[in-house]
């Protein structure tokens, strides 16, 4: 065969114009945070593979768990069946989950477990006799997901422009500026915003949805947990939900287990996926207050919550995230991103250059946004000359490593940051 030919694409690769995409390293095998490739690099892995491999590559525990599981059995449908490895996870959710979100829903990945989410809490207001209540306020900035409904509550037209012909008007609120310890001046007045639309669109509203303190790929915004406190108070003020998507948040990310750990609310509806299973397996999960799960019992079997990815509880999925969260317990990893915390900040003191917006960091996420996203159109290629993988994308240059990151390597990809700035 004639090597100059360019091979067909057969594979369709995601957010990228498949007309002039550069070429892509091929990965032959990994290893806690490296990538090892078909042309014999080793490159550090920072995006821990869009944030899901929080234990690592190959980690020796988890591939017991699912070798073992699969020598059982690999699937067996919820509709009508039941299985250890799915009852073990939604208890371990309920108990790790804050207040009362006690009723465990899984599906196969986050966009879907938002859009269970949505119709969640739409149909708990039918179920009480409110069909108006059937719109979602959300945030500016937001990303939710790549379906219809998720992109319709996301704010970010990278990702939805081209369907924007296609989307519903909603209802968005800004988001607070500020940061994590935003003084209350910065608070009144996305607060004030918030209670307005809600008071003014209550009678159709069904849900409030954030990403809790961090909004991720929408622009690595971090806000306060005095606004997500104010906003469960307007929210039940007005029998409406409050619904978090913990895609990204969830399991260490923010510095605490969840996001919703840094403020006192409670969401009625919290969505996790990512890295509930490290990477191995796609899936997430809905989980609901004990308030939300009652409106759907009743005589009537139209009151259910009608449901079911084929997937869902997938038992090689639900062993992988049980296992992943006890490594995370025992193997004290709030420590570990403390730690990882004090690096990122410690070493973008270091990164200056007048190209740069804002440098933000929060638990295992840190980001240096720029004016102009072309000032990043060469990092890709920069980092993996030098032996690093980040996929930097808009004008945002973020880092969120596997938790169990060496300082060396994690000090290495900061300089490699800090080289590319000088
Ligand atoms: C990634 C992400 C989703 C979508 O999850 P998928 O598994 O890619 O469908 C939803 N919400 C947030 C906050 C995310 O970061």
């Amino acid at each position: 065969m004639d090597s100059s030919l360019t091979p067909p694409e057969n594979l369709w690769y995601p957010y990228v114009q498949m007309k002039n995409r550069p070429e892509y390293p091929e990965i032959v095998r990994a290893e806690g945070c490296i990538l090892f490739t078909r042309d014999g690099r080793e490159l550090i892995d920072v995006i821990s593979s869009w944030w899901s491999v929080i234990h690592g590559y190959n980690h020796p525990a988890l591939n017991k768990v699912l070798v073992d599981q699969a020598n059982r059995f690999s699937h067996v449908m919820l509709g009508g069946l039941t299985h250890q490895p799915a009852q073990l996870l939604a208890a371990k959710l309920a108990e790790i989950c804050p207040g009362d979100l006690n009723h465990v829903f899984f599906s196969d990945s986050g966009s879907v477990a938002v859009e269970v989410a949505v119709k969640m809490a739409i149909q708990f207001h039918r179920n009480q006799g409110n069909s108006e209540k059937r719109r979602i306020i959300s945030l500016s900035g937001a990303y939710h997901g790549d379906t219809f409904k998720t992109m319709e509550l996301g704010d970010d037209s990278d990702f939805t422009g081209a369907f924007s012909h296609v989307l519903p008007d909603t209802v968005r609120v800004n988001v607070p500026k500020g940061g994590y310890n935003a003084e209350e001046a910065d608070l009144k007045s996305p607060i004030a915003e918030l209670q307005d639309t809600v008071v003014r669109h209550h009678p159709q509203t069904a849900a409030l949805i954030v990403e809790p303190i961090l909004q991720c790929a929408g622009g690595f915004r971090i806000y306060s947990p005095a606004y997500l406190d104010a906003a469960r108070e307007i929210c039940d003020r007005h029998n409406v939900l409050l619904i978090y998507d913990e895609v990204a948040t969830g399991f260490g990310r923010t510095g605490r287990l969840f996001a919703a750990n840094h403020a006192n609310a409670v969401p009625d509806i919290m969505v996790i996926g990512k890295a509930l299973t490290a990477g191995y397996l796609g899936h997430a999960a809905t989980i609901a207050s004990n308030k939300v799960y009652r409106a759907f019992l009743s005589n009537e079997s139209s009151k259910a919550l009608m449901h079911g990815p084929t997937y869902m509880g997938n038992p090689l999925a639900c062993a992988v995230a049980f296992e992943g969260i006890r490594l995370f317990q025992e193997e004290n990893y709030l420590e570990k991103i403390n730690h990882i915390h004090q690096l990122i900040v410690q070493e973008f003191e270091k990164i200056c250059s007048e190209k740069i917006v804002e440098k933000r960091a929060i638990g295992g996420m840190g980001v240096i946004e720029v004016k102009s996203s072309a000032t990043l159109s060469n990092f890709r290629s920069f980092a993996i000359e030098r032996g690093v993988w980040i996929r930097p994308f808009a004008s945002y240059l973020y880092v969120m490593p596997a938790y169990v990151i060496s300082d060396e390597q994690l000090l290495k990809i900061l300089r490699v940051m800090r080289e590319f700035f000088d």
